[in-house]
């Protein structure tokens, strides 16, 4: 069957009320930008929902892009025909036959936004119904689970005829909630998190602590390959901050007694990626971080490290058990990546008993013997930024200038 049109629903952005234009706005930017590869489609948005007109394009290749977009719903490929009974009855018998194997039921469900159409739902349903029954030999109607279900658009514009609901990615569309800094380790949790903040509308940019050479340059290929995951999700590319941590951590390893060192270290990371996010103009800071998983994650822990900021922290992933952040990783394509084995910079100073119930007073007593403020300056100076692509080679944000 060639469909000619696809429909899209937007599901949670209809809730959205008079900023309703800018999330149709923004997904139909989404749209455009992952159907680039097919010159000849068109797309038209009104209010409720959107169609894709395919102009002869590959509408299989279609609908696998537009499964990865957020803030759609769902998605039927659909054929438009006239607002004539005899269009549509034999609009839906070419469409039935294509996809009716022996022995199959179906039913029709009809749905008039239109109400001045001749015909209400029943009489459509029924029209249809019989046409179906008289010309297709053995198939049977089944209301309550049929195997092909045509569902008849009655519009004003015109009718439009589609058997298939095909689920979208849900969430909301892409960059319509700001941005925030994402804290992106190699592990397996912070890509997640990435991707559920990302669902939700957010702009993201990725932060990562280096520490050479006690790192590799594996380590930060590792983080790269990540990120051109995340920005294949993005539906273009995203930033990438690598931050020299190496004077950092050996500041704290002298400064501070061994069960503290943890502590300290997520303290500097938050305080260097909060200076990035203002230079950045973000409104928030995402991690990785599920309760109780490690002796970092505990309440106590986050009381004390949090301390340093009272920015946004977003934990998309706080109340999630691992096996179901090890699912999702699997599902979006991280988890071969971050199971890479390669040593990350928290990884290498790991103290042999971090405190599990760090206190606010005592890391605090602890970081006022020294100065860390013109190191944490230093590293924001010395921060490497990349624009990630999913196809390329990542470039310095300069080089794209020259
Ligand atoms: P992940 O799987 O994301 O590494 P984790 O279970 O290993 O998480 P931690 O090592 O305690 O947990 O890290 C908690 C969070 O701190 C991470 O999810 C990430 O957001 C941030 N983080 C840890 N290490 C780094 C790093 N090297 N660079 C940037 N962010 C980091
Ligand atoms: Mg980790």
């Amino acid at each position: 069957m060639n469909y000619d049109r696809i429909l899209i629903r937007y599901g949670e952005i209809s809730t959205k009320g008079r900023n309703r234009n800018k999330f149709v706005d923004k997904l139909r930017k989404s749209v455009r930008i992952a159907l680039t590869p097919f010159p000849n489609i068109k797309i038209e948005a009104s209010r409720d929902r959107m169609y894709v007109l395919l102009n002869g394009e590959n509408g299989i290749e279609i609908i696998k892009k537009l499964k990865n977009i957020f803030g759609i719903q769902s998605f039927s490929p659909a054929i438009k025909v006239e607002r004539e009974m005899e269009s549509i009855k034999e609009a839906s018998l070419t469409l039935v036959k294509s996809l009716y194997l022996e022995g199959q039921t179906f039913k029709v469900t009809a749905k008039r936004s239109d109400k001045t159409f001749d015909l209400n739902t029943d009489e459509i349903n029924n029209a249809i119904g019989g046409h179906l029954l008289t010309n297709i030999a053995g198939i049977k109607v089944d209301v309550r689970n049929p195997d092909i279900n045509l569902r008849v658009e009655v519009r004003k514009e015109a009718v439009y005829l589609s058997c298939e609901t095909i689920k979208g990615a849900g969430g909301l569309p892409s960059e319509s909630s700001g941005k925030a800094m994402l804290m992106l380790s190699g592990g397996i949790d912070s890509p997640v998190a990435g991707y559920m903040a990302m669902k939700r509308g957010l702009e993201i940019e990725a932060v990562h602590f280096f520490s050479p050479p006690f790192t590799s340059e594996r380590a930060k290929e590792k983080v790269i390959d990540l990120s051109k995951k995340l920005a294949e999700m993005a539906g273009g590319s995203i930033k990438l901050h690598i931050v020299p941590f190496t004077d950092v951590q050996q500041a704290i390893r002298e400064q501070v007694p061994e069960n503290y060192t943890m502590t300290s270290t997520r303290r500097m990371m938050l305080r260097i990626t909060d200076e990035i996010r203002k230079k950045q103009e973000g409104l928030a800071i995402i991690t990785g971080e599920s309760l109780g998983q490690v002796a970092s994650q505990t309440l106590e822990s986050m009381y004390a490290i949090n301390e340093v900021t009272n920015t946004p922290i977003l934990r998309p992933l706080i109340s999630m058990d691992k096996t179901d952040i090890i699912k999702i990783a699997s599902e979006i394509d991280t988890l071969e990546i971050s199971n890479r084995p390669y040593e990350d910079c928290c990884t290498i100073f790991v103290p042999a008993s971090p405190k599990t119930k760090p206190k606010r007073e005592k890391v605090n007593q602890y970081e006022s013997y020294f100065d860390f403020e013109p190191l944490i300056q230093e590293a924001v100076q010395e921060v490497e930024t990349l624009v990630i692509k999913p196809d390329r080679e990542p470039h310095s944000e300069f080089s794209e200038l020259f």
